[in-house]
């Protein structure tokens, strides 16, 4: 890997250097033997019922939720790489039950819909365990919840109103003072922390991609990869989606796209692709894992703006992901953009303050992803063509889980009928839409500027952010 050698901290920045010497730039979930042989990609012309476009978790959930609700259903998938490279196997692996990012900004958009909104959302996360297990889907699931810590002073009254606001819709929640949490995982930084033992479960998110795919394959499900779709338009009765070697005509179809250019252009003002960044270190020893405590694996994150986000994995590795959340002019995806010196260097200077005691700890992978960010920081869905495609996007770092919900809907959404999830405001309503070039990216910095002040000034929000806020809009990871 190649990295910046200068400036005057290049001591204190060398261990940080040395450490990632060696680290492969590519996702470690993805760079796994148990990767499958990618099946092949669409050649001339075929018909089905449903056709689904993208194999990331939406997608794949898409085909699996259609086949178990009528398995007469034809469905076919056309990914355009292979099923799970992008977001879906190479996340952080928090399976989060919160549909709205957070219960905060639920109840402050739909104070009457949110305490439904929490059970839907915790049904969903069971719903996913109950196919890992009934698919018998080896993703090392684990319920452990998620800890958010706090580092800073201000960060713990955060921390206490959010306890209470949990509480108040029955959550199982715990509040760990500075002893408690440092007694479960031992960091200096740590002031006080908040358990939410109920709403998060960890995942190895290829090996649960993967697992959806084999589950689809095996109900049937026709699976083209290699196989971008270019453009979609009604044909008669049925959608035609073009893709260069052949077309599909199906009489629906959900877009499943992320973060990649949407195929209906009147989306395209409402996701930002944003790049966000992780770590993976060499498998700790056993002295190693003793120096941390962190026995449950439970999901950690702390609660600045620019936040981290780290994990155990089932091999006893540390993920170390999150804080720059990198944005490029014109909605800019490309691969090349997966790898970052600058951040992964910062990233590991953050993960050597938060455990000095690993000191020396090597890390073996380093790699980043683009997340389909939205205003409003959770997932908005979309139909088209006389209703015959269904559309979600914008779940904004939080899709892991939300994605089995978001397919759901979509499904919903092209049966024409009402049903509860098709009548919830959360459905029926849109985020406000970033604004066009050279505008987007001026706010986007101005934001991403004043989130890294905030987080300087004792959480102390700038004019420009308490605007954002009084509109509910804001920029997120
Ligand atoms: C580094 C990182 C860490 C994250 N950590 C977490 C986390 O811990 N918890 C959490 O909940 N979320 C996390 N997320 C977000 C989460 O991964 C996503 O929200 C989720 O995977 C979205 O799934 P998806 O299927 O919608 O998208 P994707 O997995 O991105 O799949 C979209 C698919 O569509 C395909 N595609 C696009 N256009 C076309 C086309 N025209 N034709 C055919 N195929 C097409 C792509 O090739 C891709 O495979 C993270 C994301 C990143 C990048």
């Amino acid at each position: 890997m190649r990295v910046r050698t200068d400036g005057d901290t290049a001591v204190a920045r060398a261990g940080a250097l040395e450490c990632l010497r060696e680290a492969r730039l590519r996702p470690f979930w993805l760079d796994s033997p148990e990767a499958p042989a990618p099946r092949p990609p669409l050649a001339g012309e075929e018909r089905c019922d449903l056709a689904v476009v993208g194999g990331g978790f939406t997608g794949l959930w898409a085909a699996l939720l259609a086949k178990e609700r009528d398995p007469s259903r034809d469905v076919v998938v056309l990914e355009a790489v292979t099923a799970g490279w992008a977001a879906s196997g190479r996340n952080g692996g928090f399976c989060m039950a919160t549909l709205t990012h957070g219960l905060s900004n639920g109840v402050e958009r739909f104070p009457k819909e949110q305490r439904r909104l929490e059970q839907l959302g915790l049904a969903n996360l069971d719903a996913i365990q109950g196919a890992v297990e009934r698919y018998g889907i080896d993703c090392d699931w684990q319920r452990s919840g998620e800890v958010l810590v706090a580092t800073e002073p201000w960060q713990v009254d955060g921390l206490r109103e959010e306890y209470e606001l949990l509480r108040r819709f029955d959550r199982d929640v715990r509040l760990l003072d500075r002893d408690e949490i440092q007694a479960e995982v031992h960091s200096p930084t740590y002031r006080a922390a908040l358990w939410e033992l109920d709403g998060c479960a960890m995942a190895d998110p290829a090996r649960l991609a993967w697992g959806l795919r084999r589950a689809c394959l095996d109900l049937g499900v026709r699976l083209y990869e290699g196989t971008p779709v270019t453009s979609l338009e009604t044909e008669g009765a049925a959608v035609s989606l073009v893709a260069p070697g052949g077309r599909v005509l199906a009489r629906h179809a959900v877009l499943a796209t992320n973060a990649f250019r949407p195929l209906l252009r009147r989306l395209r003002p409402y996701i930002v692709p944003v790049y966000d960044y992780a770590l993976m270190t060499e498998p700790l020893s056993a002295a190693r894992r003793a120096a941390i405590g962190w026995t449950t694996r439970a999901g950690l994150a702390d609660t600045t703006s620019q936040f981290h986000y780290y994990r155990i994995t089932d091999d006893g590795r540390l993920l170390w992901g999150g804080y720059d959340a990198v944005y490029h002019y014109g909605n800019r995806v490309h691969p090349a953009l997966d790898a970052r010196p600058a951040t992964f260097e910062k990233l590991a200077g953050q993960f050597f303050e938060t455990f000095p005691q690993l000191e020396g700890v090597r890390f073996t992978h380093a790699w980043g992803g683009a997340i389909d960010t939205c205003s409003r920081f959770f997932a908005f869905w979309s139909t088209a063509l006389r209703g015959r495609v269904a559309s979600v996007l914008g779940y904004t770092g939080m899709g892991v889980a939300e994605s089995r919900f978001g397919a759901e809907v979509c499904l919903d959404l092209l049966s024409g009928r009402e049903t509860e999830l098709t009548r919830l405001e959360l459905v029926r309503s849109r985020p406000i839409p970033f604004p066009p070039e050279p505008l987007r990216s001026a706010t986007i910095q101005l934001t991403r500027r004043s989130l890294a002040r905030a987080d300087a000034q004792g959480g102390h929000r700038d004019l420009w952010l308490r605007t954002l806020d009084r509109f509910g809009l804001g920029f997120d990871s």
